[in-house]
């Protein structure tokens, strides 16, 4: 026999002993299957110390192959992603007390959220000129309390008489006027005393952060700078 059908002999005997094992898992399959399991239930300490150290010895190998997976399936990542989000927040619904709001938050979710994407739309510069302050004052360091800017705070608010607003010169009741910086904040205002004013809630949205010369030109009584 030349080295050729020794070879072809070797494959038929392979192919032979596959097809063998292949009938009889099937032939056996529950059987197998049941111990298997059983032997899986008895050794689960071995089982995962073993899964551990392969873990161990192959993280490199292991990690790399995720990341092919991931890279080469992007949308089943997706989705899983978008499951485990929702699966998440249903644990954390289901953990919370029901209340008649969180009920029918549940029930209107769409149209709540329709709702909330609509007022963003719309009012997106309130978050906005709200974050521009903060970041505002957190870079100039002007978070502190000024006792001096709190006095006079607290004195036009609790006062018990009208108050008249810097931009439209209206008198107003205390709890319908903000304290508003002339120069907004964004626009490199500073949180000091001379830079506050008393203004009416519609002047103060209506200001927001305009720079101070294309405000002078929607009021009453300009801000005279020098
Ligand atoms: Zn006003």
């Amino acid at each position: 026999m030349n080295e050729a059908d020794k070879a072809i002999d070797e494959a038929e005997k392979k192919l032979k002993e596959s097809r063998r094992l292949a009938e009889y898992y099937v032939k056996n399959k529950a059987r197998l299957r049941a111990s298997n399991a059983k032997w899986k239930a008895e050794n689960k300490a071995r089982l995962k110390s073993y899964s551990a150290g392969y873990y161990l010895r192959n993280k490199e190998k292991i990690k790399a192959a995720a990341a092919r997976w991931q890279l080469a399936n992007k949308d089943k990542v997706k989705v899983r992603k978008a499951a485990s989000t929702i699966a998440r927040r249903a644990l954390r619904l289901a953990s919370r007390p029901e209340t008649y709001y969180s009920k029918w938050h549940c029930k209107n979710r769409e149209a709540v959220s329709e709702r909330q994407a609509k007022w963003y739309v719309e009012n997106g510069h309130i978050r906005r000129d709200a974050a521009n302050r903060r970041r505002a004052m957190a870079e100039s360091g002007t978070c502190s309390n000024d006792p001096q800017i709190a006095k006079w705070d607290k004195s036009w608010r609790n006062g018990g008489l009208p108050v008249r607003c810097y931009w439209c010169q209206g008198l107003f009741q205390p709890n319908k006027c903000h304290t508003d910086h002339i120069i907004a904040l964004s626009n490199g205002g500073l949180h000091r005393i001379d830079n506050l004013c008393i203004a009416c809630a519609s002047c103060n949205t209506r200001k927001r952060n305009k720079d101070i010369s294309t405000w002078n030109s929607q009021i009453v009584s300009p801000v005279l700078l020098i």
